[in-house]
């Protein structure tokens, strides 16, 4: 099928990410402040309007979805909307980011509904760091919710690992022999300048390189061409055929070249690039014409026109005043 969402610089547009809210009940150290304002209700779309927006843009060739926050685990209703979103003619998968802290409840249910595959964020296997880093959660309920998402049937996991010097980065090579032992995928993340966390992010910063010279300790990485339609680079490991190593460089080496998302934050507005404040009020569109889509997408299709060619996060501590939660990561 010809994809019909295409920007100024001629990507084509296959892959939405939705943040279902902005709110969480962890605050981790590296995507939100300590004490933190949420949007206030009426502010979010409702679940019709997501379910309304997925519409829209599957019919316009969007072919997988990205459910993520926030947590989108603490929306009311998440089940259901997957059920509904994963039913959607056309779509090919619908996946989820989490933090794994609702997954012993809900990883049955997600995969009865039709997600996919899970990314699961864990930045650490200590009990105390996990504490340190996410502020409130706590690690055994999340390796539960891994142990409940093994169980529950998805086509994959793979864990999400934000890598911080002096906070985790001594951890890489055992959260790789974790992700080896129990066959998941890890992806590796360098931190992005997204909004004032209150702490120097350049001190804590590395590289994905600097991240496989320390997995080439004890492994040995093989490149790998192989994606899955995301932001990441592969490795595979020799001798373990079930665990691939993925790596999301946002600093050091921009995916920009083959973007092919677009984000919709918890209120409704389309982001054009991660890295750049460009983006459309769906949720204005979406009250003004709540029985016609064709402004809708006259609107969209005019914005991906506007999508930067590239971000550049260079190495200041704060370029884009929005928060990782209300982005959609
Ligand atoms: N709450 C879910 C979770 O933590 O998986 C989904 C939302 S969270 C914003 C999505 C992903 O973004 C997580 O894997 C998290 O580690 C990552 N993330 C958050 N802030 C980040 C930052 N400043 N730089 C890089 N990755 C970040
Ligand atoms: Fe919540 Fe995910 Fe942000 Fe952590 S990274 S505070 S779990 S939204």
């Amino acid at each position: 099928m010809t994809p019909k969402l295409q920007d100024g610089c001629g990507r084509n547009i296959d892959y939405l990410r939705i943040s279902i809210t902005d709110r969480c009940d962890f605050r981790c150290i590296y995507c939100m402040a300590e004490t933190m304002q949420f949007l206030p209700r009426q502010q979010v779309l409702t679940l019709e309007e997501i379910e309304r927006v997925s519409h829209l843009f599957v019919s316009q060739g969007v072919r997988k979805i990205r459910l993520t926050g926030g947590e989108p685990l603490v929306r009311p209703g998440i089940v259901g909307l997957c059920q509904r979103i994963a039913a959607l003619p056309g779509l090919r998968e619908l996946v989820m980011t989490t933090n794994g802290s609702q997954l012993v409840k809900l990883a049955r249910p997600l995969a009865d509904a039709g997600v996919k595959r899970l990314n699961i964020s864990l930045d650490t296997l200590d009990p105390k760091r996990f504490r340190t880093i996410t502020r409130t959660g706590e690690l055994g309920r999340v390796l539960h919710g891994i142990e409940a998402a093994r169980n529950a049937g998805f086509s994959a996991i793979k864990l999400n690992t934000v890598v911080m010097h002096g906070r985790n980065s001594d951890e890489v090579p055992a959260l790789v022999d974790f992700a080896i032992s129990h066959g998941l995928d890890i992806t590796f993340i360098e931190e992005m300048p997204l909004g004032d966390v209150g702490r120097s992010r350049n001190e804590s910063y590395c590289s994905s390189s600097w991240v496989r010279e320390r997995i080439a300790s004890r492994y040995t990485p093989i490149d790998s061409a192989e994606h899955s339609g995301g932001p990441a680079r592969y490795a595979r490991v020799s001798g373990h055929p079930d665990t691939r190593i993925g790596f999301i460089s946002p600093i050091s080496q921009h995916f920009c070249d083959t973007c092919n998302r677009v984000r919709m934050t918890a209120e409704g507005r389309l982001l054009l690039c991660l890295g750049h404040e460009h983006a459309l009020d769906l949720r204005g569109l979406l009250r003004r014409h709540p029985l016609h889509d064709a402004p809708l997408l006259e609107a969209v299709q005019q914005a991906l026109l506007r999508k930067p060619a590239r971000h550049d996060f260079g190495n200041a501590d704060v370029q884009v005043l929005r928060f990782m939660n209300a982005s959609g990561g």
